[in-house]
Order: structure tokens, then C-alpha cells, then sequence
């Protein structure tokens, strides 16, 4: 907990070790507050919203969705919203509190269950956790943007006498240096982690992964809301995936633990399974048809015209292609949402499929159609 990455460094932008597509264009941001508007509208405009933001890194997303609130300030004059964000990192939730509220945040309030409160330069209450089980229920929106692939990942090697696990070891010839080991026997977690159907002959598991999204998962259930999961990933197909970052570049996740960014590719499969039926999933889908289907393009257009300096028309041109480019953002990333199984799917449908009118469809998971 002292020396880990996130608690020490966490370095999210262009002077640290990675980069993100809400640091990329603010575009991102704003189709994603989008996204919960539509969403809400679509479930007959509740009185009050939470957003809950896991991992929410320098606080540029959650900032981006607010602005796009502010814009849509008369469509949610009745609404109660508040913000809530899940953040371990003692150095990003400051930077967090700095760009939200402009650091005019209370520290260890009252309240136990949050250690930090403050309001946004908007106006909209935001408080921070370190656990998801500390944000209050109700009526919630929950957002996860490249925050599960920074979660601890078990890995598993196929072998001719079973599953074995793949361990961090002292290497004893080189002093000071680690070395991965294949366990000699199998372990708790080769027994408890794989699933039985498994094809693949080398997994990543993460638990941790696995309960955060039953938790959401059992959330929405009770008392309705959505998840969108963004990330990069695959769909139970890839392999070997654990990797490190530092300074942008690819780093030897063995070296000088706690000083660079250790990440390994979301399982969406796994995430499914874990929500064992309990909601809705749409998705995987591809950043770059979410994005196109959200209606970038057109967002796009609006901010072209409305610059009239060459610097920021780059700019604008330059950021989309890294976010939408196949060989950029645009097909690594995927888009995952947990919804309510009764927004998809009337509850009597079966029983009287004519009598209701048809549920407005998920914007970003189907083609925009312009009328
Ligand atoms: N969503 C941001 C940041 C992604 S980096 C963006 O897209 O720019 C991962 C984020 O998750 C960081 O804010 C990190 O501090 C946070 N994080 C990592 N492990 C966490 C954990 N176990 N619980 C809560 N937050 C965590």
C-alpha cells in the first residue's frame, strides 16, 4: 500500500506514463455525459442521479460530463445530482479536487464513509471513497474508464499435469532482480479461478474485477441506473496481456516495482459471467463504432466551425484520429453497459407483447439515425 504505483506516482497525461482518451479530447468526455442524460431521459427522468466514477485519474472525465450537465442546465432543473468518485490514490485525488472544485474541498468530513467533500465550480456536491460499498445506493450512474485494467490479475499456464500458476519469484543468481515461476503444484487460485469450459491454454483472472462488477451489478438491480465499463480488452479471446508503462513506453513489469503503470487487458467475458444474469450487458463494442454511433462526427463538425485558428483545427482533427483510428484507440477500446434486464425488455412483454409501446433503444450500442 506505501510503494504502489498509484499511491506514489500515478502519472495519467502527457509528463507522466500513459495516456487517456479523456486527456486526448474533450470530446470523450461530453458524448459520455451524453450517454447518462439519454439514459435518463429513457427511464422516465428520475428526481435525483448519483455518477460514480471509479478511478477517476487527473478528474478530466468527470469534469467534461459536468460541463455538458451545465449545458443541459433547464433539461435537469428538477433533478437532484450529485457526484461521488472512488479513488485510492491520495496525490490523484487532489489533483481531482483541483480541477473539480478548484480546490475548495473539506477534508475527513463528518460523514465517515467519505474522507473528502467539496462542491463543483458548477455548483453539484462531490464527494470521495475508497470503496464502492461506501457510496451511498439509489438511483445511480456508474462509470469505469480504464480503471479495471489497472486491477491485480492472477495468471494461469496450462501444463501436461494441469492448471498451474504463474508466480513472482527472487531470482537466485541475479541479486535484487525478480523472475516469473510456474507454481509446482497447482494452487487455491488455480482451483477457484478457472472456469471449467476454459479453452485458452495461458489466462489473466482478477477477482477483484469480478466482485466490483457484482456489486454494480446488484446495484442497478435494486434501484436502477446504468454501468458503462470502458476499456481496453477482449471478449475471452487474448492471452498474454500483463504489461508496464513508463514514460510512455513499454516498461518490464519486473522492474522497480511501484514505478511503473502495470496493466493487463479487461476480460469482458469474465465481467459477464460474474453479473451471472443479474442485468442486462450490451457490448463489447468498438470505441470507435460507440464513439461514431454517439455522434462524434457531428460534435466534430460544430467544433470545427466554431474555431476559426488552424492551431486548434489540428488540434481537433488530431485528437479524433487517436481516438477513433483501428490502429490508434479506435478498435482496441471497448464499450460495455449493465443495464436493468426491464430497459431492454417490457416485464409483461410476454404476456401482452402488443400493449406497450417499444423501449427507446441505448444510444451508442445501435447505429444513430438522424431524423
Ligand atoms: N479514468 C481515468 C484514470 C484511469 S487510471 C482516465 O481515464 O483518465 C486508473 C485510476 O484508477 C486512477 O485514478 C487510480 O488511482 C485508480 N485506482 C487504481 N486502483 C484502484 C482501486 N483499487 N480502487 C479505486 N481506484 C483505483
Amino acid at each position: 500500500p506505501p510503494q504502489g504505483y498509484y499511491t506514489r506516482r500515478g502519472g495519467i497525461g502527457d509528463s507522466g506514463d500513459f495516456i487517456t482518451s479523456p486527456e486526448i479530447s474533450q470530446i470523450f468526455g461530453e458524448l459520455i455525459g451524453i450517454w447518462y442524460i439519454s439514459e435518463w431521459i429513457a427511464t422516465g427522468k428520475p428526481k435525483a442521479f448519483q455518477l460514480v466514477e471509479l478511478g477517476p485519474g487527473r478528474g478530466t472525465l468527470t469534469d467534461d460530463i459536468l460541463r455538458v450537465f451545465s449545458q443541459l442546465a433547464s433539461l435537469l432543473s428538477k433533478c437532484d445530482v450529485s457526484i461521488h468518485l472512488v479513488e485510492v490514490s491520495p496525490k490523484l485525488s487532489e489533483i481531482q479536487a483541483l480541477m473539480l472544485t478548484g480546490g475548495k474541498v473539506q477534508s475527513n468530513p463528518e460523514d465517515k464513509s467519505t474522507y473528502m467533500k467539496g462542491i463543483s465550480k458548477t455548483g453539484i456536491p462531490i464527494f470521495w471513497y475508497r470503496d464502492i460499498q461506501d457510496v451511498p445506493s439509489g438511483y445511480s450512474f456508474y462509470l469505469a474508464h480504464e480503471f479495471f485494467d489497472a486491477l491485480p490479475i492472477h495468471k494461469f499456464q496450462r501444463t501436461e499435469k494441469g492448471w498451474r500458476e504463474v508466480l513472482v519469484d527472487i531470482d537466485p543468481e541475479v541479486p535484487d532482480q525478480l523472475r516469473f515461476v510456474l507454481s509446482p503444484s497447482s494452487t487455491p487460485a488455480t482451483e477457484n479461478f478457472i472456469q471449467p469450459e476454459e479453452t485458452r491454454d495461458h489466462v489473466e483472472v482478477c477477482p477483484e474485477a469480478g466482485v466490483i462488477i457484482q456489486r454494480l451489478a446488484c446495484r442497478i438491480e435494486k434501484d436502477g441506473g446504468a454501468v458503462l465499463v470502458a476499456d481496453y480488452g477482449h471478449d475471452g479471446t487474448k492471452t498474454d496481456t500483463f504489461r508496464g508503462f513508463q514514460n510512455h513506453k513499454l516498461h518490464d513489469v519486473l522492474r522497480a516495482p511501484g514505478t511503473a503503470d502495470l496493466t493487463a487487458d479487461v476480460d469482458f467475458s469474465y465481467l459477464r459471467k460474474m453479473i451471472q444474469g443479474r442485468t442486462a450487458t450490451l457490448g463489447p463494442i468498438k470505441q470507435r463504432e460507440f464513439l461514431k454511433n454517439m455522434g462524434i462526427d457531428l460534435r466534430l463538425q460544430v467544433l470545427l466551425q466554431n474555431s476559426c485558428d488552424a492551431a486548434t483545427h489540428e488540434q481537433l482533427l488530431h485528437s479524433y484520429d487517436m481516438l477513433m483510428n483501428p490502429k490508434k484507440m479506435g478498435d482496441c477500446f471497448n464499450f460495455f453497459a449493465l443495464l436493468p434486464h426491464h430497459r431492454l425488455v417490457h416485464p409483461d412483454k410476454k404476456h401482452k407483447p402488443e400493449s406497450k409501446s417499444p423501449l427507446p433503444p441505448v444510444a451508442g450500442f445501435g447505429e444513430l439515425l438522424l431524423k
